[in-house]
């Protein structure tokens, strides 16, 4: 057992406090991770308001992490040195949805993933004696974590950890979705540019689309989404119509649009704003729970498809090393997303700037 700092949540409603808590071995089929940065995303924050169901309190958070294994368990092809990028999403490569080659989803281990404890039914957490619980199955903001080895990903070891731990979450979901429904010279639009939004900018760049409208009612998003690869700017909170804008910019609508605030009126908006007979509208944001997304049935009848995506349609343990080559080619950009750095301590402010829309990404460097 060693002993660790960690952002522990004991109640929503309440900020996080930084506790030495003890973290047990690592079991049969798991590995004990340094983490050595994560990225503060915004999942983390629904368990802040208590509106995350999974979330099991009191929670070691994070989810945006990269490391270096320290120690496994038996029945572990992992070796310690190893550099990893903790999954949400495992991929185990036997249940059922692993093996149909149709998704990404694997749920082998999502019952007790979502009750906070690794797949045997316990936590390798403890404050005083008492557990606390995992989140998401990473909880990558204490310096050491236990992770099953399905919900790792093994990486290059010349990758900088406190850049590409921004693939364990946002990058890879906004550019992995359009890497998947972007083809070349098609016209894109992209409803809401914070930070899946801008990732599906960028990756729709990779994708060689020729035209990429960003849609945001926040002007000063412009500049950022240009740098990722945005040609055209239309400001909502500006313009009569956003959907009659997107059809004037692209002659009848985009052949992928791709909704990134989870704001139904606006899943509206990505649907309208795709083409009839063959435009796809991709949903990421995530909606408020219960929402329903009325829509009239004639344009699917007629050829569009609606669809959604989880971390990109990306598999962690085979599909992520293609995104850190992509970054240590230089053709995908992380660095400028990167806007706040600080240590675990921080960890409250940086929340505090997510909640206020300073910034893109706050990255904790939790190392000695
Ligand atoms: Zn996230
Ligand atoms: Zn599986």
């Amino acid at each position: 057992m060693i002993s660790t700092q960690a952002a522990v949540l004991h109640r929503p409603g309440e900020p996080l406090t930084i506790e030495t808590i003890d973290v047990h071995p690592p079991g049969p089929g798991e590995a004990l991770v340094e983490i050595a940065a994560t990225g503060l995303c915004h999942t983390d924050t629904t368990a802040l308001d208590g509106d995350n169901p999974s979330c099991v309190y009191p929670a070691v958070l994070g989810h945006e992490g990269a490391g270096v294994v320290v120690e496994t368990g038996p029945e572990v092809d992992l070796r310690p040195g190893d550099h990893v990028i903790p999954l949400y999403g495992p991929e185990c490569g036997t249940c059922s949805m692993c093996r149909s080659g149709r998704t990404n989803l694997c749920w082998s281990i999502k019952a007790t993933r979502d009750r906070g404890v690794l797949p045997d039914g316990t936590t390798r957490f403890s404050l005083g004696g008492q557990p606390v619980h995992h989140f998401m199955g990473t909880s990558t903001l204490s310096r050491y974590t236990v992770v099953p080895e399905i919900a790792l990903s093994r990486i290059r070891p010349d990758a900088p950890l406190d850049a590409v731990c921004l693939l364990g979450c946002g990058v890879t979901t906004g550019v992995g979705a359009a890497l998947a429904d972007v083809e070349a010279g098609d016209d894109v639009v992209v409803l809401g540019l914070g930070g899946i939004g801008t990732n599906v900018v960028q990756g729709a760049r990779l994708a060689g689309a020729a035209r990429i409208i960003g849609v945001d009612t926040v002007p000063a998003k412009r500049k950022l989404a240009e740098r990722f690869g945005m040609t055209d700017f239309v400001h909502a909170g500006e313009v009569d119509d956003v959907v009659e804008a997107i059809r004037e910019l692209t002659g009848g609508g985009a052949d992928a649009s791709f909704e990134c605030t989870g704001i139904v009126p606006v899943m509206r908006q990505a649907v309208d704003a795709a083409r009839p007979g063959w435009g796809t509208c991709v949903l990421l944001g995530v909606e408020p729970t219960g929402a329903e997304l009325p829509i009239p049935p004639v344009g699917v009848r007629y050829g569009k498809t609606i669809k959604g995506s989880y971390f990109g349609g990306v598999r962690g343990r085979t599909g992520l090393s293609r995104f850190v080559d992509l970054y240590l080619d230089g053709d995908l950009d992380l660095d400028s997303q990167i806007t706040h750095r600080g240590r675990l301590a921080d960890v409250n402010d940086g929340f505090a700037r997510m909640a206020a829309g300073v910034g893109i990404r706050t990255v904790l460097e939790l190392g000695s």
